[in-house]
């Protein structure tokens, strides 16, 4: 909040670009309740959050949001795929329309994530990420870096990995990572019970990493260990690691009952059931993140495509996730705003559910400049329908997607209309 005082006496900004105002019927600010806001506003100046409020504005609003939320934008980390194109192909056109196409579904940041190849494949692959992401072109979603899911995973919960190339995480295995990635590795999905894991993780935290423990048979007590040692993440609960069982918590009982530990959660009622994702909000509050898993399948018709370099299959069923010729999950098709959707479906309060696709995951990977409604964050957002629809989004203050209705507008504005009001939805008065 900005109090009208401190606004008044704020130093003039002529040397920045003119500030928007945009108010909206609701804003989920992902902050502290982050109950819904009705009535609030909120100030956009050189692409940061300058102050978010409710009541009356403090002057004409530039953009009006009749109706829905507005909130954060989402941020994913774990995103193999989409639109057809596999991120694990590294090309940058790929890598372009991936991001280009993610604010369509709420998504305003992203963690790519490779999977399991052979080890000097994935650091040719790294190298070459490292080079591409620099160079991406403003208008998507951004590349927080890479998330790399394998190779040091558990062949008994290998899930969709080729487990000819599952191996030990030895310092220079990891090493050699590590620096192929020239500082774009956030996060590592393994499994702790391999050798030298503990070690690994050692060296993953000390280089700025965040380690996820995933497609593993870990007892409780190894999950223990590794959170010992920072792991701070579980990958996709539920999927692809020892459950839950009454006398050996598991994978899953430590994930949900260790504070330390905040789950990856693919709310797609495919890969989790819906009771189950609830389950797991009300045992982990404040530790869920959701993440699509997304893959190159996602967002496009039933058909054949490929999961690291491996024929996946979409069935035609809505939402339903790609599979392998042997019934193996495959990723996801889902979206992220439809995950949000399916938690509140399954009794999760939006806000909640929004916190857990926004400022969680933010937070959890080290930046808290993003995914939050408040005084200098990344002016990155999203304007969902009542049905909580994407309709548009905003990546640094710019308007980079807008729904059919928006898109009858020749131009979107990204300053201020010249004093006029513009209310989505409609035209604005030519002049
Ligand atoms: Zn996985």
């Amino acid at each position: 909040m900005d109090p009208d005082g401190a606004r008044r006496s704020a130093p003039p900004r002529q040397q920045l670009r003119p500030g928007v105002l945009i108010t909206a019927a609701r804003l989920v600010t992902a902050e502290g309740e982050g109950a819904p806001v009705p009535g609030g506003y909120l100030e956009i100046a050189d692409g940061v959050i300058g102050s978010v409020g409710t009541g009356v504005p403090p002057s004409e609003p530039d953009i009006e949001l009749p109706d829905g939320y507005l909130l954060p934008g989402f941020v994913d980390l774990q995103v193999n795929g989409y639109f057809g194109e596999d991120l694990q192909a590294v090309d940058e056109a790929g890598w372009t329309a991936v991001a280009g196409g993610l604010p369509s579904t709420g998504t305003t940041s992203f963690l790519p994530t490779l999977i399991t190849a052979p080890l000097d494949r994935l650091a040719a692959d790294l190298q070459a990420a490292a080079v591409i992401v620099p160079g991406l072109p403003a208008g998507g979603a951004r590349v927080l870096g890479v998330h790399l899911e394998g190779p040091f995973l558990s062949p008994l919960r290998r899930g969709a990995h080729n487990e000819a190339w599952l191996t030990d995480p030895t310092p220079a295995a990891v090493d050699a990572l590590i620096q192929a990635a020239g500082g774009l590795l956030r996060l590592v999905t393994l499994a702790p019970e391999r050798p030298g894991a503990l070690q690994a993780i050692d060296r993953l935290v000390a280089a700025g990493v965040l380690a996820s423990v995933g497609h593993s048979d870990a007892t409780a007590a190894q999950v223990a260990a590794a959170a010992e040692h920072g792991a701070r993440m579980v990958t996709h609960l539920f999927n692809a690691q020892r459950p839950l069982a009454h006398r050996e918590p598991g994978v899953v009982g430590q994930a949900l009952t260790d504070g330390r530990l905040t789950s990856g959660l693919i709310a797609d009622l495919h890969h989790v059931a819906g009771a189950v994702c609830a389950l797991a909000f009300r045992a982990a509050p404040g530790r869920i993140a959701l993440v699509t898993d997304a893959a190159a399948a996602a967002g496009m018709p039933p058909g054949e495509y490929l999961l690291g370099g491996e024929a996946v299959t979409l069935p035609p069923a809505d939402g339903a996730p790609p599979v392998r010729a042997d019934g193996t999950l495959a990723g996801s098709a889902l979206r992220m705003d439809r995950a949000v959707a399916n938690m509140v479906a399954e009794g999760v309060s939006l806000a909640e559910a929004v916190t857990a696709a926004t400022r969680i995951p933010a937070d959890l990977i080290g930046r808290p400049d993003l995914g939050r409604l408040a005084p200098g964050a990344a002016a990155d957002l999203v304007w969902l329908s009542p049905d909580l629809t994407t309709r548009a989004a905003w990546v640094g203050g710019e308007v980079v997607f807008t729904d059919g209705a928006a898109a009858t507008l020749a131009t979107v504005p990204t300053g201020p209309l010249l004093g006029a009001t513009f209310r989505w939805g409609t035209r604005p008065a030519r002049r």
